[in-house]
């Protein structure tokens, strides 16, 4: 390595940049007398903390067709901090581009995480996050409807129609059609033939399932 150090021009500013070949074709020619750095974790840089930031624009080179894209890209996501700034004075700590600029100043900066890369990644999470308390919601719920629409056979022994009833909607919420399921208890429930002795035991069917889905979405959320 320190010889091909030698062999090409000595350059301080070995493998401190990205190689513009690797970044958009995925590959290089000079393989490794190439003096820019193939990948993040060639980056020569003090600051190995951030080298576990991954590349999604090398990615999408590999599979072809994207090089505008992430030409485009570039300034703001693959160059980010990757190459010190020649505009920094480090005497008074000031650049023309500001506390905007993508280049780094001084070593410390080298790799710093793009804000705007980092932004992109927290409402992605969040959004998986949201994604899947709906999903969440939605099992819950079929676990429940099923449980009701289960227990309140108890309620009706011998009324065939209605445990056929029930068992329909026990498939309907299997298949995950809660609206059907949840329709087909309404049904029954609201039906004026209802007594108030099978409405008190409903009462309680339907208590316990609230609890049980309370108690699911409480532990999720832990
Ligand atoms: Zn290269
Ligand atoms: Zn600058």
């Amino acid at each position: 390595m320190y010889q091909n150090l030698q062999v090409q021009q000595p350059n301080s500013k070995y493998k401190t940049q990205l190689c513009r070949h690797f970044i958009t074709i995925g590959s290089c020619a000079l393989g490794t007398r190439c003096q820019f750095a193939h990948g993040r974790q060639e980056l020569r840089t003090n600051n190995q903390g951030m080298t576990n930031y991954n590349q999604p624009n090398i990615q999408q080179n590999h599979q072809g067709g994207n090089q505008n894209r992430v030409q485009h890209l570039n300034p703001m996501i693959t160059n980010y901090k990757t190459q010190l700034c020649k505009h920094f004075n480090p005497q008074t700590g000031q650049c023309k581009n500001g506390s905007t600029c993508t280049f780094a100043h001084g070593e410390q900066e080298l790799n710093q995480i793009n804000p705007y890369l980092q932004n992109q990644y927290m409402s992605m999470q969040q959004q998986i996050k949201q994604q899947n308390q709906v999903t969440l919601q939605a099992e819950l719920t079929q676990q429940i409807l099923i449980m009701i629409l289960t227990n309140m056979e108890a309620i009706f022994p011998g009324q065939n129609n209605i445990i056929n009833l029930l068992k329909f909607g026990q498939e309907k919420a299997r298949q995950g059609d809660n609206q059907a399921a949840s329709e087909i208890i309404k049904q029954i429930i609201h039906d004026e033939q209802r007594t108030k002795e099978e409405k008190n035991q409903y009462q309680l069917i339907y208590n316990n399932a609230q609890n049980h889905y309370s108690q699911k979405l409480k532990e999720s959320n832990m």
